[in-house]
């Protein structure tokens, strides 16, 4: 999150703690009630930790938690222990990793998104393509306001994918004639002689009616 100023940022929980923004040292705050302290053992209230990050890249595969990022911690205070980690009540964050864009793409900066809670703008990764010329906050911006290193983390997850490999010329089904939008090309070069005939005259009649046209509009005294 940036704060409306711009002048700091923070992070935001996802279900209950959507409500809050802590930054980079911070307290547990419950949601529900006042009166106890935070982690109470018959409430859900505390920040909460994965042992390792393998788990917290797991959860983000979950729609709710897909465009979150992954922070780096050190848990203290009071804690209680649960099956995959801690819940507890003081943290430091000691490194801020994004995801990738929601193209697909590797992030570069972090967008604002909209959904923001007062006083905070929501941010999101963002790659260079889908940046363009708009105004974003780069990785390196967001990690001094932050005060901890910020670098784009896939994990191992990602590795089995790849891009495609570009389309040979056999695949493209014969260029130009494409454009009449028909199916591919038949095998027997001999055949195309037709196609691509008519293809020429067709745009040669287009080539003509827009020659004329300019030349209406253009021939004036
Ligand atoms: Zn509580
Ligand atoms: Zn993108």
């Amino acid at each position: 999150m940036l704060s409306s100023d711009g002048a700091a940022v923070g992070f935001n929980g996802v279900a209950l703690g959507r409500s809050q923004v802590y930054g980079t040292v911070a307290e547990a705050v419950c949601v529900q009630s006042s009166r106890h302290r935070c982690p109470s053992t018959w409430c859900d209230c505390g920040f909460y930790c994965f042992h390792d990050a393998e788990s917290a890249r797991a959860l983000a595969c979950d729609e709710q938690y897909e465009r979150s990022v992954l922070l780096e911690i050190l848990a203290s205070g009071r804690y209680v222990s649960y099956e995959l980690g801690l819940r507890y009540q003081r943290q430091t964050v000691r490194s801020v990793r994004v995801g990738r864009c929601r193209c697909g793409r590797t992030a570069a900066a972090l967008d604002d998104v909209g959904g923001g809670i007062v006083g905070w703008r929501r941010l999101e990764p963002v790659c260079r393509e889908c940046a363009g010329r708009r105004a974003v906050l780069s990785l390196e911006k967001f990690g001094t306001l932050a005060g901890v290193p910020v670098s784009g983390d896939e994990g191992g997850g990602y590795a089995p994918m790849g891009p495609l490999a570009p389309l040979s010329d056999s695949d493209r089904a014969g260029g130009p004639a494409d454009v009449g939008g028909r199916g591919p090309v038949p095998d027997d070069p001999e055949a195309e002689i037709p196609l691509l005939t008519a293809e020429v005259t067709l745009l040669q009649a287009r080539l003509d009616e827009l020659q004329r046209r300019l030349g209406r509009l253009t021939d004036r005294p």
